[in-house]
């Protein structure tokens, strides 16, 4: 059992404990991107474990009034044992989440996993007619020109400031010049998509952005946000009609998935200390 320490950031272990939460949420108007914790496999044996899962997960959300969808690492369902089948285990997710409707998000794993993620997507966006979305990251310099390449293909992006540690030769390392890249990658977003943006942020500045940018363009939008980050400005912006999904981790692998949102910011591990010491 998932401890109450962790249960903030995590929703259950098991998928009916993940659409629960998914209900509860949905009750605030917040709606749910469920992933199923693990990553990079190097066997096809546990690639094709979780892909089975994601494919009863997402029959069972279409079957339900649930508000949700998933969200998927490429390397939890065999980018690392080979672009194949990566490639095969996605398309079979991706037919029954289209045949139930429910929607199929990317992440995006680290600068090695760039192509294979995004040439998957456009071909399972463009075989869907705009079912599956992809991450992309602002802190990688190839990505103005990867959003060329996909304001025209079907389906939606998630802008985020990108999670892991690259090089400088591919990726702005300084965090204000990371946010700078966001916001121009924001700004062309809106100029040149006519749907499917959303923005995976916590911060309230790119929010705000987003918000003008609507309202200059008309564009339409949705945030979202890691569960157990900023929950009350998820309820906040989703009461004043902007569109909000929250990104809900389930499933056995939580503990390092907690001690990872921990260590990323001091309030939250005051937080884990709090509840470790009763107070
Ligand atoms: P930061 O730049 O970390 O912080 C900016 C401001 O946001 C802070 O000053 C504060 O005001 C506010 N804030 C941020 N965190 C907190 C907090 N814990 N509590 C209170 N306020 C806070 N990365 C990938 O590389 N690939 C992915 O596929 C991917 N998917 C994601 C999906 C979602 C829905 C989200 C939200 C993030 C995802 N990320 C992904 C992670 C992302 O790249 C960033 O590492 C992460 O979101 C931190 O950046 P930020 O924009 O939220 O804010």
């Amino acid at each position: 059992m998932i401890p109450p320490i962790a249960s903030r950031f995590v929703a259950g272990e098991t998928p009916a404990e993940a659409l629960a939460h998914a209900r509860e949420l949905n009750e605030g108007d917040v709606k749910v991107i469920l992933n199923l914790l693990g990553e990079h496999y190097d066997e096809r044996g546990p690639a094709e474990d979780d892909a089975e899962t994601y494919k009863q997960l997402v029959a069972d959300i279409g079957d339900t009034e649930v508000d949700a969808c998933i969200s998927i690492k490429p390397s939890q369902i065999g980018l690392d044992v080979g672009d194949d089948v990566f490639d095969e285990l996605l398309g079979e997710i991706v037919d029954v989440a289209d045949e139930a409707g429910t929607f199929v998000w990317v992440d995006m794993e680290d600068r090695h996993t760039t192509d294979a993620t995004l040439d998957a997507f456009e071909k399972y966006a463009r075989e869907t007619d705009g079912n599956v979305g992809v991450c992309i990251q602002a802190n990688l310099k190839r990505t103005p020109e990867d959003l060329e390449r996909l304001a025209d293909v079907p389906g939606k992006v998630r802008l985020v400031k990108g999670a892991y540690d690259e090089p400088q030769s591919v990726a702005y390392t300084e965090k204000s010049r990371v946010d700078r890249q966001y916001r121009d990658l924001l700004t062309q977003m809106f100029e040149q998509f006519d749907d499917g943006i959303a923005v995976g942020s916590h911060d309230p500045e790119m929010i705000a952005m987003a918000r003008d940018l609507h309202a200059e363009h008309g564009t339409p939008y949705e945030v979202q946000m890691l569960m157990g980050v900023r929950e009350d400005a998820q309820f906040d912006l989703a009461s004043e009609g902007v569109e909000v999904w929250q990104y809900a981790p389930y499933g056995g692998k939580w503990l390092s998935y907690f001690y990872r949102r921990v260590r990323e910011r001091k309030e939250n591990v005051t937080f884990a200390l709090r509840a470790v010491l009763g107070r």
